[in-house]
């Protein structure tokens, strides 16, 4: 699930970056398209620039060739008007100072004319605005020339640019011809316009130096170009140059290959109306999308540098987010890794035998086991993590199995947790369970406990303490509790001054039963006595078989030792006056007593016992079935009795 999740996620992340990615390109390629567009307009804008200055300028040229053709027709009709009907007419009536004069006013009507020129039809020149009279110059090979001489054309005829003869300076020549009724041709009038004074004409318009103009004939023959420097020093059009298609449709725009112009050039061109003449504007294509360039640099740079932010932002976007998948990863490997330690320690814990539990610095409870619930029979429903220690005591108190003052026991606690030691004890549960209770204090200022139900563990060590102490047969004490208990009295009396009194006795004739009965019976006899002996003293006395038929009872705590002792004594005696009954039969049995005081008649072991044994000895051999306080006349033992007693000396 959380898998599907987190690839889900990282689904919807990728298809983000794409549309991020997408975006961006979409604005780049809206960013480009613009600039493209931009880059059309402009040149849509310089090409309309282009065209209206070649309009006008077309304009201009016509309206000079119709000032040209003026001073022609002018001349013409005057020629027309004397009479001039053959070849020789046209020299006798030009070649004369009214020629002169004649062309001279004309040409002075007209200031864009260099020279108004009369030519024979042989090609000499007859007369001139220029002057008179005049050397002899033939103009045979001028073009103009050439071309009426072999056609009967009458249109007005542009030359190429050719050098003026008399000035020098390059001219363009509009002849006319003038022709006999048979159109033999008599000669031809020509205005000569210099090529600069067309470049004043140009710069009449205004124009700036950033477009080129030309000025050709519509054969392609180039015969004005303006400035000389921008536009190429080319004689003619080439032949393969839309240039001519564009004349053929009446005007139009072209870009003109490089080899026309020094560099790539955006033309127009018009055709000048009523003369075989088209004028060209041009620009430099690169200098027409200067701004273009400027703007389109800024935009590009512009975009390239949001692209740049965004791809950065993406990417700074991207490693964050593999950043955080990693972290995730690791953590879900993390927490994966800790369910399953949990779950190990949960097994762990909830399989072992003891009980755990731990509280923390407000006795509250943070975690327990099962088992811990289970040896206090605590309810999960009413226990758990968050109750206080006082809650759970009180629960078992109302339960029954907590025996003791909560309040006082959690104190206690208390007290322990705040000296960070460990504390340990057992509890004895009203049903009899015994609980080892470990308790270590946590860092925390709580504490951790261990719960160990003891129960058969703790009988079976009171019952071998019990073994270690007592004797088998009667449940009295053994000769060895018996020392120990009698050396603590010692001590007692040492310290405190605490009287005591040793009361020993021996079956009589005991030896009779053993020998005639067997031992079965004998030993069914010492159980008897053991009871009889347990129900005559009282729980601060210490009774013990020594061994064999020799018991003693270590009388203390008594304010009259002597008075106690002999009442004990009493008793003991009276209690064996009844028969025994063993497997039906009665048997009778009796003791004699032997009694020592202490300090009165000794303050250490060796000295009480067998001053009690000798008093003993004597209530023996008074008859039995008696007592016998030592006293000094005692003291002496009789010939052939043992000094101490054997089975306390072993
Ligand atoms: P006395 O009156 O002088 O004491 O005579 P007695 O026969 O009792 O002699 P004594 O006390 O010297 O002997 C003790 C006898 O007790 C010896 C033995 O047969 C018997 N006896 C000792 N220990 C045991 C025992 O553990 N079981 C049985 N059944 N008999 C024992
Ligand atoms: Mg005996």
């Amino acid at each position: 699930m959380g898998m599907s999740l987190r690839n889900n996620g990282l689904y919807h992340f990728r298809g983000l970056i794409f549309a991020a990615v997408a975006f961006i390109g979409l604005a780049v390629f809206a960013i480009g398209y613009t600039i493209l567009n931009l880059r059309a307009d402009t040149i849509e804008d310089a090409f309309k620039d282009t065209g209206n200055i070649a309009t006008v300028l077309a304009e201009q040229v016509a309206q000079t060739g119709r000032s040209i053709d003026l001073v022609l027709s002018d001349v013409e009709d005057r020629a027309t008007m004397l009479d001039i009907r053959k070849p020789g007419d046209f020299r006798r009536v030009m070649a004369t100072e009214y020629g002169y004069l004649l062309l001279k006013s004309r040409a002075d009507r007209f200031p864009q004319a260099d020279l108004v020129s009369v030519v024979d039809s042989n090609g000499d020149l007859i007369a001139s605005s220029r002057g008179w009279p005049l050397p002899a110059l033939s103009l045979a090979d001028r073009d103009y020339f050439q071309h009426f001489k072999n056609n009967t054309e009458s249109h007005t005829y542009v030359s190429g640019p050719a050098k003026n003869r008399i000035t020098g300076a390059p001219t363009v020549f509009f002849a006319k011809p003038l022709r006999a009724d048979n159109k033999e041709l008599l000669g031809l009038i020509v205005v000569g316009v210099s090529i600069s004074k067309f470049w004043h004409v140009y710069e009449t318009v205004g124009l700036l130096g950033e477009q080129g103009f030309i000025l050709a004939r519509t054969d392609g023959m180039v015969l004005v170009r303006y400035p000389e420097g921008l536009v190429h020093a080319l004689a003619a059009i080439p032949p393969a140059s839309p240039w001519y298609a564009a004349v053929e449709n009446g005007g139009g725009n072209f870009r003109s290959p490089a080899d026309l112009t020094a560099d790539l050039r955006l033309v127009s061109i018009r055709p000048v109306p009523g003369y075989p003449l088209v004028v060209n504007v041009g620009v430099s294509e690169a200098v027409a999308l200067s701004t273009w360039r400027q703007r389109s640099v800024s935009m590009a740079a512009g975009t390239l540098l949001a692209v740049i932010c965004a791809f950065i932002l993406l990417s700074a976007v991207a490693n964050r987010v593999r950043l955080l998948r990693n972290s995730e990863a690791s953590l879900a490997a993390k927490s994966r890794e800790l369910e399953i330690a949990k779950a190990q320690t949960d097994a762990a814990v909830n399989n072992i035998t003891q009980g755990i539990s731990m509280f923390d610095a407000a006795q509250r409870l943070i975690v327990c086991n099962a088992r811990y619930m289970e040896i206090y029979a605590l309810s999960p429903d009413v226990i758990k993590p968050g109750a206080t220690f006082q809650e759970i005591l009180e629960y078992r108190k109302a339960h029954g199995n907590y025996i003791n003052d909560p309040s006082h026991f959690i104190a206690n606690s208390a007290e322990h947790v705040q000296e960070g030691k460990k504390f340990t004890h057992t509890a004895t549960l009203t049903d009899g369970r015994v609980i080892a209770v470990a308790a270590n204090p946590t860092m925390d200022g709580g504490w951790v406990a261990t719960h160990e139900d003891i129960t058969e563990r703790h009988h079976a060590q009171v019952l071998i303490a019990h073994m270690a102490s007592h004797d088998t047969l009667t449940g009295l004490c053994n000769r060895m509790a018996f020392e120990e208990r009698l050396n603590e009295a010692i001590i007692r009396l040492n310290r405190h001054g605490e009287k005591f009194s040793l009361i020993m006795f021996d079956l009589d004739k005991f030896k009779t039963v053993n020998d005639t009965l067997g031992h079965l019976v004998g030993d069914a006899v010492f159980k008897g006595v053991g009871e009889r002996v347990k129900s005559c003293v009282c729980e601060l006395d210490t009774a013990a078989r020594l061994g064999g038929d020799e018991f003693v009872i270590l009388q203390a705590h008594v304010d009259d030792p002597e008075e106690s002792a002999r009442t004990l004594a009493n008793r003991l005696l009276d209690a064996m006056r009844e028969p025994f009954t063993i497997d039906g039969c009665e048997l009778p049995a009796s003791v004699s007593i032997g009694i020592a005081l202490a300090p009165k008649d000794g303050s250490d072991m060796e000295k009480l016992v067998r001053r009690a044994d000798l008093a003993l000895y004597r209530a023996k051999a008074e008859g039995r079935n008696r007592l016998r306080f030592f006293d000094a006349d005692i003291d002496m033992p009789e010939p052939g009795m043992p000094k101490t007693h054997p089975r306390l000396t072993d």
